[in-house]
């Protein structure tokens, strides 16, 4: 069955699972209590040995199960677990994995929200070094002693930096540091970390895997290429059975109990159709992104396009060799940074919002919304200029929204 195409595998993942009734899609089970006819069956679900069992719907159910089965597959991983957001499924890696006195080394170029949770981590004792991550040669300078973990992103948003993924993966194999790779912006359907030597992917489903704005989630998928049993911070109670699923049983375990930010079953569910047509969609918001992206680097009024499939990207070479398209997400300043805001609302098709990996294209200037509470500091360091303009390209046909930036920019 390994040879089966990407998406043939996963509109046809809930077969291996086994479906109610017959129904030909997974259901929506609202169930938070799972009952058994013998109380034995009840004490090996809590034991853990009867496989594949449910007891409390905050540690998962048969709708959520099907979701993670079908996120192992896209992701060729070894298991996956759901969280009730992308934040929940990276608050859980770092608080399940990291203890006081550890340290992290993380990409500079991350998520403004994570930026945010490595403060919390700091609080917490747990030391944190952001770097610049296009060079491995920073991430092998912040290793320490106590250093455990290193965090990047395939396409930062919105500067889309893309870190020295291969070479990060060498040295955290020869340090025995666990990779985590946030695979958000690219989606299994571009890329696959384990080919990095990633130990752990986190998706926001939220994004590119739900894609439709209409569902939060996200997931944590463990690549099988980490070996646990060196790992200092597994608990005695998860040091059992096959070592190559301690990482994942503490994640799920101590994850969604202690943290509790558990997918419901709905949410799941649509985040299951919508995974779907991933691939269909990646492919047509990415060809529209490039061509938008070389249109506006082409245009007078635009100074700079950020866009890894531009040869202008400073790492289009590791974007070429990685990704198999440039994903949705696109960024860029006008020359005039004072017409930003009435350039944008010149756009008639492009929604005025935030958020990522909509069917709809959404535009939104960065400095003043989402990088506005980091400061001036953070920006500056990120990259993020003033007239900074990030767009997540939808579904529109690509002809319709260059037309509307030729206009709104004329
Ligand atoms: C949105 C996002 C997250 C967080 O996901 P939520 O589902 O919004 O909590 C994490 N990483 C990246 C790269 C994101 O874009």
């Amino acid at each position: 069955m390994a040879t089966q195409g990407f998406t043939t595998t996963i509109v046809h993942g809930d077969k291996a699972m086994g479906v109610e009734h017959g129904g030909v899609h997974k259901p929506i089970h609202t169930s938070v209590q799972y009952g058994f006819d013998k109380v034995e069956d009840l004490i090996g679900v809590f034991q853990g040995t009867l496989k594949g069992g449910f007891n409390y719907a905050r540690q998962g159910t048969p709708t959520t199960a099907a979701l993670e089965a079908k996120l192992t597959r896209m992701e060729g991983g070894l298991g996956s677990i759901c969280f009730a957001t992308g934040m929940g499924a990276i608050a859980a890696i770092f608080l399940t994995l990291l203890k006081s006195g550890d340290h992290l080394v993380a990409s500079r170029y991350v998520f403004g929200n994570t930026n945010s949770i490595f403060g919390t981590l700091r609080s917490l004792g747990i030391e944190v070094t952001t770097v610049d991550a296009t060079d491995v040669a920073h991430v092998e300078a912040a290793v320490q002693p106590n250093t455990r973990m290193v965090f990047v992103e395939t396409i930062a948003n919105p500067g889309t930096q893309i870190p020295d993924l291969a070479p990060i993966g060498a040295l955290c194999r020869s340090k025995g540091l666990v990779y985590v790779v946030d695979n958000t912006i690219t989606s299994p359907a571009l890329f696959q970390p384990r080919t990095v030597d990633a130990s752990l992917v986190v998706n926001s489903l939220t994004k590119t895997i739900a894609g439709h704005g209409t569902a939060l989630g996200g997931a944590v998928t463990d690549t099988g290429l980490f070996d646990w049993s060196a790992y200092p911070n597994i608990f005695p109670a998860y040091r059992k059975g096959d070592a190559r699923q301690w990482g994942l049983a503490q994640i799920r375990k101590k994850g969604l109990r202690d943290m509790g930010a558990s997918l419901s079953s709905e949410q799941a569910h649509s985040i299951s159709v919508g995974a779907e047509t991933l691939a269909l969609r990646v492919a047509q918001t990415s060809a529209t992104a490039l061509a938008l992206a070389r249109f506006l680097e082409a245009h007078p009024a635009v100074v700079k396009v950020f866009y890894p499939q531009l040869e202008s990207h400073p790492q289009y070479a590791v974007a070429q060799q990685h990704f198999s398209a440039g994903s949705w997400l696109l960024s860029f300043e006008l020359a005039d940074a004072d017409a930003c805001l009435a350039f944008i609302n010149r756009l008639q098709l492009p929604v005025k919002a935030t958020g990522l990996g909509d069917t709809r294209t959404l535009i939104i200037p960065v400095a003043p919304t989402i990088f506005w509470e980091a400061g001036a500091e953070v920006r500056a360091q990120m990259g993020i200029a003033d007239g900074l303009i990030r767009l997540s390209v939808g579904l529109e046909d690509a002809a319709d929204l260059l037309a509307d930036f030729a206009q709104a920019l004329a």
